[in-house]
């Protein structure tokens, strides 16, 4: 019986079978993550030091972010592994949403239940997972149907569709494994236990996601509100949800309850896979095919592969299958989370530019990829990573995080 003492270091500990390909000496490796050092230092302190004289408990919550952040990165160009110390962050930086999401909507509402008034004023934070319901009333009512501010206060609407769009011409897919500050939760949950206990989960499952997605889309054009967030979203059981003051509202707490605990939480530990975002998300199948539109991919070398499956039996998110030995290709849905590339003992598997010969440059793609990827999930990540922590000091020295 595994206990959680013993799962939870294991759920981040990279698992080294042999030196990767992609391993640097030290010389290249500090050299390599010099500009990330710079970028990250503007971005975080440059941003404080512009706002006047800073709190000391802000600077000291940036500078454990921004030396967090930077050892991760070195120690991927270092070690040549992606998936260990990304995942690292990307499940900070969930864990740190939670953190950062609940305090600022409680010191800035009051409450995390949403009443009739936060809506009509527009205090509700606009998420990305609501993309897909508003294109299609925007078209035809040339309006915005979410009750969220268009350009003030934090994730006004116009902000998180300006990042979203940047990050998926960039990463496409990637944006759930480099972006999202929803994914880290099953990401991290599918890494609890060492062997699945649910082996097979039949590939049709991997199409519910699409009938979400219409389903969603058409529900919201008729009724012109989101209903998906009004229904379905299993991160309203940990962001903020309507206050519980009728039937209905019993009847979607539940809804949403049992959502996040099925397909984030208990799913993602027996099956070691990413069942929300791979079997249920409606972003995530719109997501999918930005992958058509960006540069980056993930390659199969074909002449390598031996067809041991180990890639297919790792990925997270249901994208390699026997087709892909053959083709060298990955399905629509990778996420380009580095996992198979870690794992393959053949090292067949390698990031790609698309348009260049496969595997004739595996090393540059790899760091042409991970500098704009790495970018974007320390520019989300590193936001939230400083405010959670500045919260937690607060919390030690003050007693209150709010
Ligand atoms: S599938 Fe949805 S929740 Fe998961 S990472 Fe992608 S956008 Fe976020
Ligand atoms: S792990 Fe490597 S060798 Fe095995 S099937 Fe995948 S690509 Fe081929
Ligand atoms: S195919 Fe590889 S890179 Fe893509 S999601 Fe699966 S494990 Fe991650």
């Amino acid at each position: 019986m595994t206990t959680l003492s013993q799962a939870l270091p294991r759920m981040f500990k990279p698992k080294p079978r042999r030196p990767s390909p992609f391993q640097l000496g030290w010389g290249k490796a500090i050299l390599l993550a010099i500009p990330m050092l710079l970028l990250t230092a503007l971005m975080t302190f440059g941003q404080i030091m512009s706002s006047g004289q800073p709190d000391p408990l802000v600077l000291l919550a940036t500078l454990l972010a921004w030396v967090f952040l930077n050892t991760l990165f070195f120690l991927m160009v270092k070690t040549g592994r992606t998936d260990s110390y990304r995942s690292l962050l990307f499940v900070g930086m969930a864990v740190a949403f939670i953190v950062f999401f609940m305090t600022t909507i409680i010191e800035t509402r009051g409450s995390l239940a949403l009443t009739g008034e936060n809506m009509v004023q527009g205090e509700t934070p606009f998420c990305h997972l609501v993309i897909p319901m508003i294109i299609l009333p925007g078209v035809l009512t040339r309006t915005i149907i979410f009750p969220g501010s268009l350009l003030s206060g934090f994730a006004s609407v116009a902000g998180m569709i300006v990042l979203w769009t940047g990050a998926s011409l960039v990463l496409g897919r990637g944006w759930c494994s480099w972006g999202c500050f929803y994914g880290g939760l099953d990401d991290g949950f599918s890494r609890l236990l060492k062997k699945p206990v649910i082996k097979k989960i039949d590939r049709k499952w991997t199409y519910l996601p699409y009938a979400v997605l219409l389903g969603i889309v058409l529900l919201s054009a008729i009724t012109l509100s989101p209903a998906y967030c009004e229904w379905l979203c299993p991160f309203k059981a940990v962001t903020e949800f309507e206050a519980v003051t009728s039937f209905e509202a019993v009847i979607k707490t539940i809804i949403f309850v049992s959502l996040f605990i099925g397909l984030v939480v208990v799913l993602p530990i027996l099956t070691r896979k990413r069942t929300q975002c791979g079997l249920f998300c409606p972003l995530g199948a719109m997501q999918n095919w930005t992958n058509k539109v960006n540069v980056y991919d993930v390659r199969i070398d074909t002449e390598k592969c031996t067809e041991c499956g180990h890639c297919a039996t790792n990925c997270p998110s249901f994208s390699l299958d026997e087709s892909s030995y053959k083709t060298g290709k990955t399905l629509i849905s990778c996420s380009k989370c580095g996992k198979c590339v870690d794992v393959c003992p053949k090292q067949a598997i390698s990031f790609h530019i698309k348009g260049t010969q496969p595997g004739a440059h595996p090393r540059v793609a790899r760091m042409l990829f991970l500098y704009p990827a790495f970018l974007f999930l320390a520019t989300f990540g590193g936001g939230m990573l400083i405010s959670a922590i500045w919260r937690i000091l607060k919390l030690i020295t003050t007693g209150s995080m709010i």
